[in-house]
């Protein structure tokens, strides 16, 4: 079977222009891909559409300067796209045909890439397992036993990308949603800084914190899809009109390891590796530096970042109710059609979900739970704000671990006293807004394991040239597993 879908944005784009390849060809090698594609990564599928885009694409001149032009693309399914069912991979929002395109979909569509599938992830992008979809588990084409996760929420996405399925694909990232499967998957994950790129359309989970990301296998097509993504958008008031500045200092960097992280890594392969790249980037000129932020600082990042998460995604999604959207119930009050519409329509983690927010928003509790936690956030923003500002990034194994089996479920070890705070530390990035990517970092069992690299707000080009230079370091790039 033909396999250029495996290659890079860039080679793709060269084979298009060379006209070794057609948009068709390309649109058929995915749609053939997807048939025999055993991950369960996909909510829907393009077939009539794509090809009847692949088929207007023939008559027109290859745009030699738009290197996305007739390349397929997958996109998580909890961004609005006109006319296509969206579900949030939610049983509630079975049905739902949005009336309107996200930004980030629109932007792509106007450059001429082609959409060719709508992906899995964790329901509402809530869960970091990629199995609490209504559609089940999403697996890692890394683990033929189909024993071990992908990671969440964006698992559909990671999937599509890491198995050559797509050069591509787009993500959301409110915790670690797209550097954690990329992690786990071999994939590059990035998240820019909060407001870099325009939330219109996606879905809100918890508005302070999310963001726009993507997987792509190699950082120079990650910073490629910058350019395209981000920039104002009026129907975002929070996205930025900064521009992306061209990076060109060439000083030798100075870098930080958070010693409490790195503490508590307990996998020694991982552990080895990790320590080698240190090695290299201090022959390269980096300045490696250890900071601590102390062990409680570590374990509060993602005790205060589940609290304010759940507690805006309680009210940013009570909306779903059953009359404006998805599933509708027979009812003779609204209280009765909102009870049946929600315990039907959610699942068990969700409705928990809700239930912390709930909790934690009433006003009894406020000052208790939600009130604490956005003053812990501000201690915790602060210490990094200060660690970003004498240092050009942050970088650590980006999880302590290769893909967990299913059925080691996060939650249930995530806020104990003992809790591992190398395994939920990425979302210190989201409650800060840092800019944050994933990429391979090197393999255990057969099984990927990345490194993150984290930078102050805006510096995404220099943060990506860093990246890049491990990239060029570790050599682990273009990495596809059939
Ligand atoms: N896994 C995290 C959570 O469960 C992050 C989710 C996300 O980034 N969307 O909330």
């Amino acid at each position: 079977m033909m396999d250029y879908l495996s290659k890079s944005i860039y080679e793709i784009h060269k084979a298009l222009v060379n006209k070794e390849v057609t948009p068709l060809d390309l649109v058929k090698e995915a749609l053939e891909k997807i048939k025999n594609d055993t991950n369960n990564a996909f909510e829907y599928i393009y077939e009539k559409e794509a090809i009847e885009i692949a088929k207007q694409l023939e008559k027109e001149e290859v745009e030699v300067d738009n290197p996305l032009w007739g390349i397929p693309f997958a996109i998580k399914d909890n961004f609005s796209t006109k006319g296509i069912p969206t579900t949030g991979s939610s049983k509630l929002l079975e049905g739902y045909i949005p009336t309107f395109d996200s930004e980030v979909y629109r932007r792509l569509l106007n450059k001429k890439a082609i959409p060719i599938a709508k992906t899995t992830l964790d329901e509402l992008a809530m869960g970091g397992t990629g199995s609490s979809g209504h559609l089940g588990k999403t697996y890692n084409p890394w683990d033929e036993s189909k024993t071990r996760m992908i990671g969440g929420s964006s698992c559909g996405s990671a999937a599509a990308c890491a198995s050559g399925i797509v050069p591509y694909a787009i993500g959301s990232d409110t915790g670690d949603s797209v550097r954690k499967p990329a992690s786990y998957s071999a994939l590059v994950g990035f998240k820019p800084t909060w407001g870099r790129i325009s939330r219109y359309g996606l879905f809100t989970f918890a508005a302070s914190l999310d963001t726009v990301a993507y997987f792509t296998r190699n950082v120079k097509d990650s910073a490629l899809l910058l350019s395209v993504l981000a920039g104002h958008d009026i129907k975002d008031t929070t996205s930025s009109s900064l521009p992306i500045e061209e990076y060109k200092e060439t000083k030798p960097y100075n870098v930080t390891i958070i010693k409490e992280i790195y503490d508590d890594l307990k996998d020694e392969t991982i552990k080895k590796t990790f320590d080698k790249l240190i090695k290299d980037l201090k022959e390269k000129g980096y300045k490696i530096n250890t900071m601590s932020i102390g062990f409680d600082i570590a374990k509060a990042i993602y005790s205060c970042y589940y609290i304010i998460s759940s507690a805006e995604s309680t009210s940013n999604n009570a909306n779903l109710d059953g009359i404006k959207f998805g599933v509708n119930k027979e009812a003779s009050t609204y209280e009765e059609m909102l009870f049946k519409v929600r315990t039907e329509g959610f699942s068990d983690r969700i409705r928990r979900r809700f239930v912390i927010g709930s909790i934690s928003l009433l006003e009894e509790n406020q000052e208790e739970i939600y009130l604490r936690a956005l003053r812990c956030r501000r201690v915790i923003v602060d210490t990094f704000n200060k660690i970003l500002e004498s240092n050009d990034a942050i970088i650590l194994p980006a999880s302590p671990t290769i893909a967990p089996l299913f059925g080691d479920d996060v939650p249930k070890k995530s806020f104990a006293k003992d809790a591992t705070v190398s395994d939920n530390y990425l979302a210190f990035a989201n409650l800060g807004g840092y800019p944050s990517i994933t990429l391979p970092l090197g393999f255990e069992k057969g099984m990927p394991f990345g490194v993150n690299l984290t930078s102050h707000h805006f510096t995404e080009s220099k943060l990506l040239k860093m990246a890049q230079e491990v990239e060029d370091i570790t050599g682990l790039k273009d990495l596809v597993k059939k």
